[in-house]
């Protein structure tokens, strides 16, 4: 591990950090997690988060990319305190080129302002990295204001930053070449430069950049597949930060507590799938399950499902499921058949479990279910017991056959309470009709 390298200079009064994502894409998780980063160093030291759009390019810049930035960034829990558009502010930027003009710190070509580059070195106090220094002299004149009135990324970016008074830049490492660049537009303007943060790249399962291949990126896709914004957000937070001893279960206001952007780590962080999946696992299992079921409703009801549901049912059902759930999607494959007026196992299971002689059994079980004064597990059980007991066969014979044709699957949650929640009219039936 490096030493830390400890911030000697003049610390800011106030620490005012932003997230500045353009609505050119969907808000994915390398952006989630910068946002996420400059969040919980602001609440950690009582700061300021800003949210700062960057749609000064109008033609790539989408309101529907907006929108769901926006959305995504409030389903993940990550407030902001402040909320700028670059769009709404190009008379500034205008402001600023024509003062570079008028020191003759820039010039003109066509309509463009151009910043005239003076080879240098540029020292940068990284709080990840330490000291880094860039060696400017390759860098060419920089264009402040394209020709279409609109200013570049850096310009915007430096103006903004200073302006809003950012005292932490803290940003993906994809952006370190920039860094430079906007060094010298600071100079140049006599702004304060603020200091850095670069978060190390997120790279996928194999090592590479993380991909669309690497599984979904967008926030909201994982909101579609079922995942919890409690497990997206500690996923994210070790996305190259610790707690420390071995934890990985950190909810937000733990995390926020012990938070520090100069424990971040430099290397690359590996992006785990299954790592993901086990968070998710351990909310799921921790939430009430009124809370649950709520979540649930709206899977439910893209499936045409649940209009009519009793809550009292709905909740006995997801206390079941809940146990084994890693996502929400998890409970709508596996209790598709509680919902559904028929099922079909498949034909490889039908061929494998319906076989001809199980065929008394499941005529018992139908006939001594259907008379049952109730149906709790332990109703459903005794009947089932009474069967195998009465044909002389182990209990195991009956089970999976009985599971496939009640549920069309080979694994489940118990085989009592499967009946009892699929209810008497459905299990007897199925059962009837199992060999068609
Ligand atoms: N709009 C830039 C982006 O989306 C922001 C870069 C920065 O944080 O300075 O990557």
């Amino acid at each position: 591990m490096e030493p830390i390298v400890e911030d000697k200079g003049n610390t800011p009064v106030k620490i005012r950090v932003r997230f500045a994502p353009s609505p050119t894409g969907f808000l994915h998780i390398g952006g989630a997690r910068t946002a996420l980063f400059n969040w919980m160093y602001a609440r950690a030291q009582g700061g300021i988060f800003i949210l700062r759009i960057e749609d000064t390019d109008a033609e790539r810049s989408k309101v529907e990319y907006l929108d769901e930035i926006l959305r995504s960034m409030k389903w993940l829990g990550l407030n902001w305190d402040e909320f700028y558009k670059q769009s709404e502010r190009f008379d500034i930027y205008r402001k600023y080129a024509g003062q570079l003009l008028a020191e003759g710190k820039a010039y003109k070509d066509g309509e463009a302002v151009i910043l005239k580059m003076l080879p240098d070195q540029v020292k940068i106090f990284d709080l990840i990295r330490g000291e880094i220094q860039f060696d400017t002299e390759t860098i060419k004149d920089q264009v402040l204001m394209k020709s279409d009135g609109t200013p570049t990324y850096s310009f915007a970016c430096v103006v903004d930053d200073a302006l809003m008074e950012v005292s932490h830049v803290i940003r993906g490492e994809d952006h370190i070449s920039n860094t430079p660049k906007q060094i010298m537009i600071y100079q140049a303007l006599g702004f304060k430069i603020p200091k850095f943060a670069h978060l190390p790249l997120i790279m996928d399962e194999e090592g590479g950049r993380m991909s669309k291949r690497a599984g979904a990126v967008a926030v909201s896709d994982y909101q579609v597949q079922g995942f919890l914004p409690e497990g997206i957000v500690n996923y994210l937070m070790l996305l190259g930060w610790s707690p420390g001893n071995n934890q990985e279960k950190v909810n937000l206001d733990a995390a926020v507590k012990k938070f520090s952007i100069k424990k971040v780590n430099k290397a690359g962080a590996a992006f785990s799938m299954d790592k993901l999946k086990w968070l998710n696992t351990q909310y799921i299992k921790e939430m009430p399950v009124g809370q649950l079921t709520d979540l649930l409703l709206p899977f439910l009801k893209e499936k045409g499902y649940g209009d009519n549901t009793d809550r009292k049912w709905l909740e006995e059902v997801v206390k079941l499921y809940q146990p084994r759930m890693s996502t929400l999607l998890d409970f709508m494959d596996w209790a598709d058949y509680l919902f559904e007026a028929n099922i079909k196992a498949t034909d490889e299971d039908s061929a494998k479990y319906l076989t001809s002689d199980k065929k008394e059994g499941f005529r018992l079980l139908a006939e001594g279910l259907a008379a049952a004064p109730n149906f709790d597990h332990k109703a459903t059980e005794e009947v089932f017991r009474g069967v195998v007991a009465k044909l002389g066969i182990p209990a195991g014979d009956l089970v999976h056959p009985v599971r496939i044709a009640l549920t069309g699957k080979t694994i489940g949650p118990g085989l009592f309470e499967t009946m009892s929640v699929l209810g008497k009219d459905k299990t007897v039936r199925r059962l009837q009709e199992a060999f068609g």
